[in-house]
């Protein structure tokens, strides 16, 4: 196995610059128990940077990524057991206030089981994709017909976050935080393109951020 260029020349930079900048915070992060302000499931998409885009410094956010950022239903016990195993220990162990489903355009998974169902084509042999894109076939019954296609891709995208949303809420432990008001769900879809970030409001409707 060879060390690749990239990866020496990219680690000595962050050494020598950012480690060394804030040394401090990094050894102070190990001191105590991690206490990060916020979960965020999103996609494994390489242009999401979420720690980026809200600022994050060390122990912030505790990430868990999946292929279209998806929280299986509890019915799902294929499937669930990644995700579930990362929210629980956000929830249960680190007492976590806030979890983020943050969501984005041009989602590779969100296209990639729409077209296979609109087109309805034989899928590409992925053995584990197509599985796991199954738990996007609820919020794919929820785009509307009378939108165009590009327009769908969003609501689709934007329905798959409101779908993990209504699935977390399944799970009694996570449904008795929220009881307890101690957990604060949140829905986030962002715009790669524009850098728009738009929240789901309290009636259930994506509005912009800012
Ligand atoms: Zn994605």
């Amino acid at each position: 196995m060879e060390i690749p260029k990239f990866l020496v020349e990219r680690y000595q930079f962050w050494k020598k610059n950012t480690f060394q900048n804030y040394k401090n915070i990094y050894q102070q992060a190990t001191e105590t128990q991690q206490k990060p302000i916020a979960m965020i499931i999103t996609c494994c998409d390489s242009r999401i940077l979420e720690n980026t885009i809200f600022c994050g410094s060390v122990g912030d956010f505790f990430i868990h990524r999946n292929i279209a950022n998806i929280v299986p239903s509890k019915n799902d016990k294929k499937q669930n057991i990644q995700t579930l195993s990362a929210i629980e220990y956000a929830l249960k162990v680190l007492k976590i206030p806030n979890l983020i489903i943050l969501g984005h355009s041009n989602c590779g998974g969100v296209e990639y089981f729409y077209k296979s169902m609109k087109d309805n084509k034989n899928k590409n042999n992925f053995e584990y994709i197509n599985k796991w894109v199954t738990c996007l076939e609820n919020s794919y019954k929820k785009i509307p017909n009378d939108i165009s296609e590009s327009k769908k891709i969003t609501v689709f995208e934007q329905e798959n976050i409101k779908e993990s949303i209504k699935n977390l809420l399944e799970y009694e432990f996570i449904g008795k935080l929220i009881d307890e008001n101690k957990l604060n769900i949140i829905g986030l879809w962002y715009q790669i393109d524009t850098g728009l970030i738009k929240f789901l409001n309290k009636k259930n409707i994506f509005t912009d951020l800012d």
